[in-house]
């Protein structure tokens, strides 16, 4: 293909910062850059505690860990969805309760999670997808009202906002994904945000096998030794490296994603106008990151027949998930509260365009004017 749907974020920094770890003799976790990359977290997003970790999956694992998610549990989320979101949560025995999405921003629709909760409900978990923030203020309301914790998957939320809050800040947790399909990556990575310090102490106890191995860094205790049931959520520094050459310069990234994203929209207006096709669609509040750039088409066979002259222009296009609910594990491991109004319709219409950090103006361009050709000859 001439033009890939995605190609890996890096800067021209990252080796160099690599070489300071081997340097440093120091490439195990939490030296200087996963610290770097914490801090970096903590500042943007406010929140009392940011921890690096080997994927978004692990951080959302932690959370599930930390809140005691047990069997015969029942989470919350959307079936339009990585299988992440679910897997976290069935790991520990609970069920992944799916809700239906609303078809504007591809978001669990607010409205219907009540309906969904049971006695069994623990935890809501929101789906921030495509950087566009859920209805958060009512998703708190519904978690107040009902003593529900949320942990926000907003592995594709870095950046974005919900009324000038930043995603990831606005649940108990939230969780980021630095994986290299992401917005700033470091191959296989995430984050765990922490809103307060209830569980910062516990946190870092489960990210270290279990051990209070940070606090004796620290200082803090003489030996450390083991505390609780934990893993190895955390990554070697040279990866922090290669992240933290991207979050040094995250204003110019997300700029230049926006660029992008916005010539898509402005340029693909026309199309939507005359109602061939449906655009991405901004709530007020919600300042998004340009993580994707999706269109809707009219049917699945159109998405196919689009896919297919884009792919014969050289250029690849792809669809996203396959409702979980649909899947052979979460036959298993869920139940669909509700009707199916939109997950499964929805997304059998929606068709991702490429958009990375370094697209050029010209390969933009190329594929909006690829799109108006199919469209001109139907
Ligand atoms: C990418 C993604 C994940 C998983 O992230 P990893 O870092 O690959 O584990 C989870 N949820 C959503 C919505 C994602 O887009």
């Amino acid at each position: 293909m001439r033009i890939n749907f995605n190609v890996p974020p890096h800067t021209g920094r990252e080796l160099e910062y690599i070489k300071e770890c081997i340097a440093a003799e120091k490439i195990c976790g939490d030296g200087a850059f996963t610290k770097k990359c914490n801090e970096w977290i903590e500042k943007r997003t406010g929140v009392y505690r940011a921890l690096l970790t080997t994927s978004c999956t692990h951080a959302t694992e932690m959370a599930a860990l930390l809140l005691g998610i047990k069997e015969g549990d029942e989470v919350i989320m959307p079936s339009y969805t990585f299988v992440s979101t679910a897997d976290a949560f069935v790991l520990r025995g609970a069920t992944a309760v799916f809700v239906d999405i609303r078809p504007d921003t591809m978001n669990i629709d607010e409205k219907l999670i009540e309906e969904a909760i049971t006695e069994k409900t623990r935890a809501i978990v929101p789906v921030h997808y495509a950087g566009v923030s859920c209805e958060m203020d009512t998703i708190m309301d519904i978690a107040k009202k009902h003593s529900l914790y949320v942990v926000e998957d907003a592995a594709q939320g870095i950046m974005a906002s919900y009324k000038g809050r930043a995603l990831g800040s606005i649940g108990d947790m939230g969780c980021f994904s630095f994986h290299e399909t992401k917005n700033y990556s470091m191959g296989e990575g995430g984050a765990l945000l922490l809103k307060d310090e209830r569980y910062a102490d516990m946190a870092e106890i489960v990210r270290e096998k279990g051990t209070d191995r940070s606090r004796f860094y620290r200082g803090q205790v003489d030996k450390y030794t083991w505390q609780e049931a934990g893993s190895s959520y955390l990554p070697s520094d040279m990866n922090a490296a290669y992240l933290y050459a991207q979050l040094e310069i995250a204003d110019d990234i997300n700029n230049a994603r926006l660029k992008i994203w916005n010539t898509y929209y402005k340029e693909l207006k026309i199309l939507a106008d005359t109602e061939r096709i449906e655009l991405p669609v901004i709530p007020e509040g919600c300042v998004h990151n340009a993580h994707m750039f999706y269109i809707k088409t009219k049917d699945l066979s159109e998405r196919t027949a689009l896919k297919a002259y884009l792919a014969s222009k050289d250029i690849l296009a792809v669809s996203h998930y396959v409702p979980l609910h649909s899947s052979p594990a979460g036959k298993k491991y869920s139940r669909f509260a509700g009707e199916d109004r939109y997950t499964t319709g929805e997304s059998d219409r929606l068709l991702r365009l490429p958009l990375y950090y370094g697209l050029s103006e010209d390969d933009n361009m190329y594929i909006i004017e690829s799109v108006k050709e199919f469209y001109a000859k139907k």
